[in-house]
């Protein structure tokens, strides 16, 4: 009889790293009743496609062609939806600030022009960059690590907003060493940031398909499916069960217990079934709750990775206008503190429109103003977010009527943060792991990534040290 392999967590890490797995048996084990995780895709009365959670998929560097890959294998060719090279969508980025919005520059032309909000061409940011000495500490957190090289302004405004639109976190309390992993790596290795990015990390071997080849020639920025992003785990589940893998819905782990020969029982409400080997794509904080008494110093390193939550209020509006086009803008903590960004999803994906075709932008919702709400203990009421999402669009963008339609969805916990220090929790769980030589394997969000492709990756490598090999999916 072959090894059991149990995957805890039906979201895209989960569902990766059980397609990746081509050990005979393997369970996967979700609490909710649909697979996908924060990937879900609603439709509106007239068709258009609502994301709940990511939008876009990016396909650029070796993770986003495996992810392109992935999407060939499952014959999802043709419900692609590209944003190429040429596209407002791809090539405009905006930032609110002062009560304006304010293209990002792009190109040697617009660093050396004066871009407001910044006082001055970011060329000169650029040139300081060049002449810093590399950094000594361990870790930093974004907003030391961008003032030190790159200035106040571009730690307060740039670097605040990245933080904001891809954490919904806090740029004085991330990690750049885990956040942005390149930026550090760039410093260590040629002690700037520009240098190293323009002198790479050397190529690393990417896959090579008839898509992977349109994305390059055509430079897209992004992409996503006709019918939404959550097509993409709807397709990886029906290729899970076509190759006889059980998928259990709507059934919570409720803990995890190591048998006299090494093997797992997972405890599920009513049952428990037993495992050779543990894929955990669940939270890192969730699954620190399950483990066994004898994985204490384990279950604290992974406790000490946290999340925050996230509102994403989706408008549509029929016969309205954006002031401007692009993928959409971001919003510093100075100038809002709940108010993360806009997305203007109708510039980008046109064709989710709907019919009649309507404007949907999303406003994403977070930040100290909401964690300030959620320990206040106040209610947190759709009607709250609803109204500040629609003042946002209004004062940001001029889209004073009333949408035709609207969606609010509070998202608890929703995106992990990786805080200063997070590599040392990662280092402490690593050295557990092998010390006790569990058979349980990290996977998902909160470890070392949280866009889908780093997703994907986890769940790929977590079947690579399953299987001792590389995987074919
Ligand atoms: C609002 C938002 C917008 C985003 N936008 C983008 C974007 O545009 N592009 C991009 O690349 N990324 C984006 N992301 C990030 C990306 O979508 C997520 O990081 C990724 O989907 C997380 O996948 P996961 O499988 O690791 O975790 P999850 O999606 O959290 O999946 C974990 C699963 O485990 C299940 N589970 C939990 N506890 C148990 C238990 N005890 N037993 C069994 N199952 C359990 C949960 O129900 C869930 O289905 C966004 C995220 C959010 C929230």
């Amino acid at each position: 009889m072959g090894r059991t392999v149990v995957v805890l967590g039906g979201g895209i890490s989960g569902l990766a790293g059980a397609s990746f797995n081509a050990l005979p048996i393997s369970i996967k084990m979700e609490s909710s009743e649909r697979l996908g995780g924060w990937i879900r895709s609603v439709r509106g009365p007239n068709g258009a496609i609502f994301e709940l959670g990511p939008r876009g998929i990016r396909p650029a560097g070796a993770l986003g062609a495996r992810t392109l890959l992935l999407v060939s294998e499952l014959g999802l060719d043709s419900e692609v939806l590209p944003v190429r090279g040429d596209h407002p969508a791809a090539q405009n980025r905006f930032l609110y600030v002062g009560g304006a919005l304010h293209a990002l520059p792009t190109g040697l032309r617009g660093l050396l022009r004066p871009s407001p909000p910044f006082s001055k061409p970011l060329f000169w940011a650029g040139l300081r960059e060049l002449t810093k000495p590399r950094g000594k500490e361990p870790d930093e957190t974004v907003h030391s690590f961008a003032q030190r090289r790159l200035g106040p302004e571009v730690a307060s405004l740039a670097m605040d907003s990245l933080c904001r639109g891809v954490f919904a976190g806090n740029s004085r309390e991330l990690s750049i060493r885990s956040c942005f992993p390149s930026l550090f790596q760039a410093e260590q290795t040629h002690r700037s940031i520009l240098l190293g990015l323009l002198l790479g990390a050397g190529r690393t071997p990417q896959p090579d398909s008839a898509l992977i080849r349109q994305a390059l020639a055509e430079r897209w920025s992004q992409w996503s499916l006709r019918g939404g992003l959550e097509m993409l785990p709807q397709a990886l589940e029906t290729h899970l069960t076509s190759r006889g893998v059980s998928v259990l819905r709507g059934q919570p782990v409720c803990g995890l217990s190591l048998q006299a020969e090494g093997r797992w029982k997972v405890s599920l409400r009513d049952s428990s079934l037993e495992a050779d080997h543990v894929i955990s794509a669940i939270p890192a904080s969730v699954l620190s709750e399950l483990l066994p008494a004898e994985a204490a110093p384990l279950a604290r390193a992974l406790s000490a990775i946290t999340a925050v939550s996230v509102a994403v209020v989706n408008l549509q509006y029929q016969g309205a206008h954006l002031p401007v086009q692009g993928f959409g803008h971001l919003v510093p903590s100075s100038e809002d503190p709940g108010v993360l960004g806009i997305v203007y999803d109708s510039v980008a994906f046109p064709e989710q429109d709907g019919s009649p075709p309507g404007l949907r932008v999303t406003v994403m919702l977070g930040g100290s103003w909401l964690q300030t709400l959620e320990a206040s203990g106040c209610v947190l009421s759709q009607e709250l977010f609803q109204q500040r999402a629609q003042e946002a669009a209004a004062t940001q963008l001029g889209l004073k009527e009333m949408p035709s339609h609207c969606l609010v969805h509070l998202h608890k916990n929703c995106i992990p943060q990786y805080t200063l220090g997070h590599w040392q929790k990662l280092e402490s769980a690593r050295q557990f792991l092998t010390a006790h030589r569990l058979p349980l394997t990290l996977a998902g969000a909160s470890y070392e990534g949280v866009a889908v492709n780093d997703c994907i990756e986890s769940g790929r490598q977590a079947a690579v040290s399953v299987l001792g090999t590389e995987p074919n999916s």
